[in-house]
């Protein structure tokens, strides 16, 4: 059969809504061509979700596509533009290296771009080659499936091809693409881009393409910028807030890695913490710790403020009046962050409704934690399985009378306990994307070219409240030789 008749099985439904938008935010461009495409990762329920053929797809056909060797019919392939403050500094950016080959319209009606990232130069390449390696887009691919497993908002990744090519970083590595798919990937450094080298009419235009495309709940009748710049802000809040809450760290939380729908994106050199320590840093390049664990929540509202800059001509007429509005809404991050916060650390502790000594119970516990420690995840999980001795940390005085206050508190709650446990289950994974295990299962991928370490991993990241037997090896911790851990950008 003809690879074009093979096609029409394979379930594309695209719409190429961006392309309406004003042409200075994209331009137009097909993927370069790779030699030898093999498709290595390929996530079954993400491409039966967006109805695409899983069968079809795998076949050389369907790897032709997945590695920009061949459009799919009804894409129109753009690269997007966008500017963003990286490390605090503003640049003009764009795809360098990532091509959107259109919308998916799943079966249910949902739109999800389609990604190609290592799709080869654009015109937003600067310097680069427009490549990805291999080691990285697979750990995309791990954590952005383990952050959906998390329950977390997230870009995700349908399949990683490598291409047959080596590319030139530090060492010469095998190059790969991933295809990521995500509600959009419309930034905060799109709306920076349109606000420095567009008009009002244009940002105008973006402005309601992302209130139509993700923000379809706020009504005309309304001052729709101010509810867009709320909604933002609250999502965003409530991203963060679920990071934090299992000790998710970004890594490179730039203003153009932040997507205005609320979605995880872009996280290169993150990882998660894992002895608990607020000033924890894993990525090689953020030498100031800028993007620590404990800024996370500061930033996202650093980076808040410069998405409400590039709305201020549509907030009031007169400017200061704008920028009085904007800060208001600013300013308001704080507390919505920490009320979400608040209320998911009270379901890591079995907590149902507020009392006044919650706050105090939880800071007591990450301050003792922080003083003998201990492993965050672990430490939660110990919790909920109610293992609470033959440690140091679990024997101490500190702990033990950390507990009795703890206890004293849920016994005031009028549910049954088991809700309390439950509500515990639901909210401490049992387990999270080890770095020293994300290492173990990329060296075998790439040194060895075994795989199945890898896909077992991620089936058990799947679900990670299951508290299986069969994820009990995941939960152990790596040998002190493996730390400090480093994370490294390998773009
Ligand atoms: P990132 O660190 O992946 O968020 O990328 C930051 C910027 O650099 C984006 O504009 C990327 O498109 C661009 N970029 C990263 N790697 C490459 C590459 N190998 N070739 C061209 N552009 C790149
Ligand atoms: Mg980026």
């Amino acid at each position: 059969m003809h690879i074009d008749d093979r096609e029409l099985d394979m379930g594309w439904n695209f719409d190429n809504s961006y392309i309406h938008l004003p042409k200075k935010l994209y331009t137009r461009q097909g993927p370069i061509p790779v030699p030898l495409p093999k498709l290595v990762a390929f996530n079954k329920p993400l491409a039966e979700f967006l109805g695409l053929n899983v069968n079809v797809l795998q076949e050389d056909s369907g790897v032709a596509i997945l590695a920009g060797n061949k459009i799919p019919k009804g894409s129109i392939s753009i690269a997007q533009a966008y500017a963003g403050h990286q490390f605090g500094y503003f640049t003009m950016l764009g795809d360098g290296r990532a091509l959107l080959l259109g919308e998916q319209i799943t079966p249910k009606g949902e739109r999800f771009d389609i990604q190609l990232k290592g799709s080869g130069r654009t015109a937003y390449s600067r310097g680069g080659d427009g490549r990805a390696a291999l080691g990285p887009m697979l750990r995309e691919y791990i954590i952005s499936e383990a952050l959906h497993g998390l329950g977390i908002p997230t870009s995700r990744s349908l399949g990683v091809v490598t291409t047959g090519e080596t590319i030139e970083r530090e060492e010469t590595l095998p190059g790969a693409i991933l295809t990521r798919v995500a509600s959009s990937h419309i930034r905060v450094g799109t709306f920076q881009y349109i606000s420095a080298y567009g008009n009002v009419e244009e940002l105008r235009q973006l402005v309601e393409y992302t209130l139509q495309r993700h923000f379809s709940d706020i009504t005309s009748g309304e001052d729709r910028y101010l509810s867009l710049l709320r909604e933002v802000i609250k999502r965003q809040a409530r991203l963060i807030a679920r990071w934090q809450l299992v000790g998710f760290i970004h890594g490179v939380m730039n203003t153009d890695n932040m997507a205005i729908s609320g979605e995880a994106i872009d996280f290169g050199p993150c990882a998660f913490m894992d002895t608990y320590d607020p000033k924890t840093v894993f990525s090689s390049i953020d030498r100031n710790g800028r993007y620590a664990y404990e800024n996370q929540p500061p930033i996202a509202a650093w980076n808040l403020a410069r998405f409400a800059e590039t709305l201020l001509p549509l907030l009031h007429d007169d400017e200061d009046r704008a920028i009085e509005i904007a800060n208001e809404e600013i300013a308001d991050f704080h507390d919505i962050y920490r009320k979400l916060w608040l209320d998911g650390m009270r379901g890591k502790l079995g907590i149902f409704g507020r009392e006044p000594e919650d706050e105090s119970i939880i800071h007591g516990l990450l301050d003792i934690m922080q003083a003998y420690d201990v492993d965050f995840t672990n430490t939660f999980r110990a919790l909920t399985m109610g293992k609470l001795c033959g440690t140091e940390f679990f024997d101490s005085k500190d702990f033990v009378k950390w507990k009795d206050g703890w206890k004293t508190r849920l016994n005031k709650q009028r549910r049954p306990k088991e809700e309390s446990e439950q509500l515990m289950r639901g909210n401490n994974p049992a387990i999270i994307p080890r770095n020293h295990r994300v290492e173990e299962v990329l060296e075998a991928a790439e040194k060895q070219n075994d795989y199945e370490p890898m896909h077992r991993f991620v089936r058990a990241l799947s679900d990670p409240y299951a508290y299986s037997v069969g994820q009990e090896e995941y939960t152990e911790l790596p040998s002190p030789s493996k730390i400090p851990y480093r994370t490294f950008c390998g773009t």
